[in-house]
């Protein structure tokens, strides 16, 4: 009996304490056989064996119950360690990502109409000839078509030249006040230095009833606008033409890089063209069914901000997928 005892305690893990189970208490264990004795002995003994014999069984159950939560215990403590993770070692990481600049700079134009409560529109960018052009006072054949290299499909559907097909319809699908821009790429035929085929924009409109608001207003946003995105800068106002906007100007701001002086990014006229904007034209009101209204619109290409403000002289670059590019933007 000694020995038995000496087996349960001696197991190790509770691979071994398996073995001694079936040993002791498995269909041909020792038990088992003990209990198989019963037959063979007198009638007068059989009380004090089957006594005897249960009496030690319940005494190796108890030893067998208590080794086994303690090995139990002990391979869960060995788990436990050989799983731990020690949180003071170092790990070298990986490199930050960085936003590309484009999205960078169209994220911070966001920003800032969003703070003055414009909503972010957006629209197709596969657009047809209505939404396009016709709706913004571009009839068929107009001249100033040909400003604007357009991308044609058979059809007759065309890739969308500028965001003002989503102003034409957020006006159809809404009543005003209308206070929107509308970010997105856009899709020309022209590719050097200052141009790729595609290019972002975002344009701003604002629509209220007639008299509520006037170039005065447009202004006075626009100023505030570019001193946010380029600091302290003079900001000046030049007459223009687009066939949406009459009347129309377009925006310069002093040149950032020569203060005004004159240098060769600025053609040495110490002005930066940045912006172009006016007063809604009467016929797009028309075009959408809205009366009684007035409201102003601007326009600016995403690209253009972001080369200034990050100095980047060569368009293409944006879009060539170096990787080189992003890195100096981390
Ligand atoms: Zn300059």
């Amino acid at each position: 009996m000694e020995n038995l005892d000496e087996k349960i305690l001696q197991a190790k893990t509770l691979e071994e304490l398996e073995k001694v189970r079936v040993e002791l208490f498995g269909k041909k264990g020792f038990l088992s056989l003990e209990f198989a004795k019963m037959k063979t002995i007198p009638a007068s003994e059989k009380k004090a064996f089957a006594e005897g014999l249960n009496n030690t069984k319940e005494r190796l159950q108890t030893l067998f119950d208590t080794r086994y939560e303690l090995l139990k215990k002990e391979e869960i403590e060995l788990i436990l360690q050989s799983e731990a993770i020690d949180v003071s070692l170092y790990e070298s990481r990986g490199e930050k990502g960085a936003l590309h600049p484009v999205m960078d700079t169209m994220d911070k134009i966001i920003d800032y109409f969003v703070a003055l409560n414009f909503s972010v529109e957006s629209g197709p960018m596969v657009e047809d000839d209505f939404h396009n052009f016709e709706a913004l006072n571009l009839p068929k054949h107009h001249p100033a078509r040909d400003m604007q290299d357009t991308f044609y499909f058979k059809d007759g559907g065309l890739l969308r030249t500028h965001t003002s097909p989503v102003q034409i319809r957020t006006m159809m699908q809404t009543k005003p006040p209308i206070r929107m821009i509308a970010p997105g790429s856009v899709f020309r035929r022209d590719y050097d230095l200052t141009h790729t085929p595609m290019f972002h924009q975002v344009e701003g409109l604002v629509v209220e009833e007639k008299g509520k608001v006037s170039f005065a207003n447009l202004k006075a946003i626009l100023v505030d606008f570019l001193h946010y995105m380029f600091g302290d800068v003079e900001v000046r106002f030049r007459p223009s033409f687009f066939p949406f906007t009459e009347p129309s100007a377009e925006v310069d701001i002093s040149c950032i890089f020569c203060g005004g002086d004159g240098c060769r990014v600025c053609s040495h006229t110490g002005w930066l063209e940045v912006l172009g904007c006016g007063i809604v034209d009467p016929n797009v009101f028309k075009a959408v069914g809205y009366e009684n209204v007035s409201g102003y619109a601007f326009g600016l290409g995403v690209e253009r901000f972001a080369m200034l403000i990050h100095r980047i002289p060569d368009l293409r670059t944006l879009f060539e997928g170096d990787i080189r590019l992003l890195e100096q933007f981390r």
